[in-house]
């Protein structure tokens, strides 16, 4: 029924995307599916290789780029390189239900490309880019250095706002994560 359906959300690293697509899935899972991206970056602590993504080495990556393995890809920070499999949306296709993606800015903005009317973009923003960096601080999960790539690419994304269809500002994740919920609801539901 959801079949052709997808959503994707987008947005700078910290402003909460991945804990807002994971209660659309908790909440709504018997209409959605997670597509899982493949990336050169190595797992963080309870990263699971098949659930979170399908973690390769940069050369496998690579490999995959040269064999048009892959929808849509970006080398998102230097060397570190995340992607959609084809075969990856083939086989979430097949179960019926609609497909949501976990994307950076410009893979969301190919993939809103691709799918046309049949997706719904959702870009996921930070109150201010204070409130991000403090965020992406606290979460303890980066080097020093990849720390200050991510704040430094945040500004320039931001930019990109409004080539989506919606923008979810994340000031209190807990409203946010039902604003998504609604926005999911009723697009799946036209
Ligand atoms: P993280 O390392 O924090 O898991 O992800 C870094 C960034 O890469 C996030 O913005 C995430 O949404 C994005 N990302 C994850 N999977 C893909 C993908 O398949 N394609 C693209 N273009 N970006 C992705």
């Amino acid at each position: 029924m959801y079949s052709n359906k997808v959503i994707i959300f987008s947005g700078p690293s910290g402003a909460g995307k991945t804990t807002v697509v994971k209660h659309l899935l908790k909440n709504i899972a018997s209409q959605l599916s997670f597509s899982i991206s493949a990336c050169s970056r190595a797992p963080r602590q309870n990263e699971i290789n098949g659930k979170d993504y399908h973690f390769l080495s940069l050369e496998d990556f690579k490999k995959g780029i040269e064999n048009k393995l892959f929808l849509e890809w970006e080398e998102v920070y230097p060397n570190l390189f995340y992607g959609t499999l084809l075969e990856e949306v083939e086989r979430k296709w097949s179960n019926g239900k609609a497909i949501i993606f976990d994307v950076d800015v410009k893979g969301g903005i190919s993939l809103k490309q691709h799918f046309g009317e049949k997706a719904l973009s959702v870009f996921v923003a930070p109150p201010s880019l204070g409130v991000l960096e403090e965020r992406l601080r606290n979460r303890e999960t980066e080097t020093k250095e990849d720390l200050q790539k991510r704040i430094s690419k945040a500004a320039q994304e931001m930019t990109h706002k409004s080539k989506f269809d919606k923008v979810l500002i994340n000031e209190n994740l807990e409203q946010a994560c039902q604003q998504a919920l609604e926005m999911a609801q009723y697009f799946l539901a036209e």
